[in-house]
């Protein structure tokens, strides 16, 4: 192996540059050359494909985003689409690549080590949903900007007396909900792995109002619910003046933190080991502390599960 190398897909997650800088600065220590690959799997096909030196990943280690750049590609989901990356990825001398993004983007790095091609998995997404991995790149980083949110929205909605809705990102996991809401205070957390009940909201509501509670916070998931239209609901239902706060992209960005920054340098530098050691077709992850790897395929076969004790605490804590 002379030449590895990396591309960032999917959405992007606050700790993508850390990981690129360690793949890069990992690889060149071993003595291989390593070329970046910009506006993944659509920049693949294309041949945006550029050689990376020691100092080309410097100065990124604190940077939101990616500076490889990322995207979504159509065309990469069908056999001729990676079949064009490949041949790539050939002519620019590369012989193994390591994916940083989603279970979408693992999608194709599976497909590329199926067609011969070996590549290796790392998680980078705010959403926390990827298997294999107790936390993903970016999911700490976007926790402090809605708890950051949170705090600040709490300080008016106490001047005020308001109830406030605030809605977070997660179509499909409730992780930043349920973490950000335990870690905000929030007196309820709707996540999408969880039926909600109406009724129960606004009994709270009108309980917590019973005993002098200055304001209520309601953090719901995207994927649970739609923060305006539940705001609506409990405006109709309650009289209570309630506002609604949709958090978005803002979510997405920002400097990583530190915790995000050492996974991210940990995970890249595991994944470039791992395509030393011939092992394609693997995904790092996190593990009680310790950097671990298992077949793509059977993350992809798995489903993210919420931390259910989380969720029961959460909900001890805001009665
Ligand atoms: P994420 O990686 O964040 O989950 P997406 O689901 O959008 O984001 O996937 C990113 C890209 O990965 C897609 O635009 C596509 O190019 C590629 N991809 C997704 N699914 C597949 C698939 N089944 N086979 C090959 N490539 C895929």
């Amino acid at each position: 192996m002379k030449k590895i190398g990396v591309l960032t897909s999917g959405g992007d997650a606050p700790g993508m540059n850390a990981a690129v800088r360690a793949v890069v600065r990992k690889a060149i220590y071993h003595d291989l050359k390593v070329s970046g690959i910009y506006g993944g799997y659509a920049g693949l096909i294309k041949g945006n494909i550029e050689e990376l030196g020691l100092g080309s990943v410097g100065d990124i280690i604190h940077r939101g985003g990616t500076i490889l750049l990322s995207a979504r590609c159509e065309e990469f989901k069908k056999k001729e689409g990676q079949l064009k990356g490949i041949e790539q990825l050939k002519k620019a001398g590369i012989e193994g690549l390591v994916v940083i993004g989603g279970d979408g983007s693992y999608r194709g790095a599976k497909a590329l080590t199926e067609h011969g091609f070996p590549c290796v998995g790392v998680p980078g997404t705010i959403d926390n949903d990827i298997c294999g991995t107790q936390f993903t790149i970016g999911f700490d980083t976007a926790l402090k900007t809605v708890i950051e949110a949170i705090d600040k929205i709490r300080d008016t909605a106490t001047s005020h007396e308001r109830t406030f809705v605030i809605e977070v990102m997660g179509r499909d996991a409730g992780d930043i909900a349920l973490w950000a809401g335990l870690a905000g205070g929030a007196e309820t957390v709707l996540v999408p792995e969880e039926n909600y009940d109406m009724n129960e909201i606004c009994d709270r509501l009108r309980k917590g109002h019973e005993r002098g509670k200055k304001h209520s916070i309601i953090v719901v998931a995207e994927g649970a619910a739609s923060g305006v239209e539940l705001g609506k609901q409990i405006r109709e239902l309650t009289n209570f003046d309630t506002k609604v706060s949709v958090l978005g992209h803002m979510q997405r960005g920002g400097s990583p933190t530190a915790f995000d920054r050492v996974l991210a340098s940990r995970l890249g530098a595991r994944a470039v080991e791992l395509i030393i050691e011939g092992k394609g077709g693997r995904a790092v992850g996190i593990e009680n502390n310790q950097i671990i790897d298992h077949e793509i395929a059977d993350i992809l076969g798995g489903a993210h599960t919420l931390d259910t004790n989380l969720l029961r605490l959460s909900k001890e804590l805001s009665i």
